[in-house]
């Protein structure tokens, strides 16, 4: 199976030819740098992913950089030198005929308060690793 995606504008397309995990993160950096409560991740190896396209990458720690298309603002992408050989990509941007099910919730000691969370899937904190 492959998985596909883009941004809001189509001028960057990604693919994986398979995913390892899928979880949502609550910490304070990738709430801010989507404007949302939390955000759902879809972990690949990098070396069965590609995109195409111009993306830009911000270095949003000394370890960690956040890719995203300049043409939309779609915040799609993050690399950390702490996940090598792995690309973290939005769960939201990949095409609707995708399945990918979340499995936990990181960085649980950040979550916001403002949103009612129903689902019993684990809630990790951020060194669960
Ligand atoms: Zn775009
Ligand atoms: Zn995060």
């Amino acid at each position: 199976m492959k998985y596909t995606g883009s941004c809001l504008c189509g001028s960057i397309t990604f693919r994986a030819d398979s995913v390892k995990w899928c979880g949502h993160c609550h910490c304070s950096l990738c709430q801010r740098a989507h404007g949302a409560a939390f955000v759902t991740w879809v972990g690949v190896s990098a070396d069965v992913a590609s995109f195409e396209g111009e993306v830009h990458w911000h270095a949003s720690s000394p370890d960690s950089e956040r890719g995203f298309c300049p043409a939309c603002g779609s915040t799609l992408f993050f690399r950390s030198k702490r996940w090598p050989g792995e690309l973290h990509i939005v769960r939201a941007n990949f095409d609707a005929e995708c399945v990918i099910e979340p499995r936990a919730h990181g960085y649980w000691e950040t979550h916001v308060s403002w949103v009612d969370y129903k689902d019993d899937l684990p809630k990790k904190v951020s060194n669960d690793g």
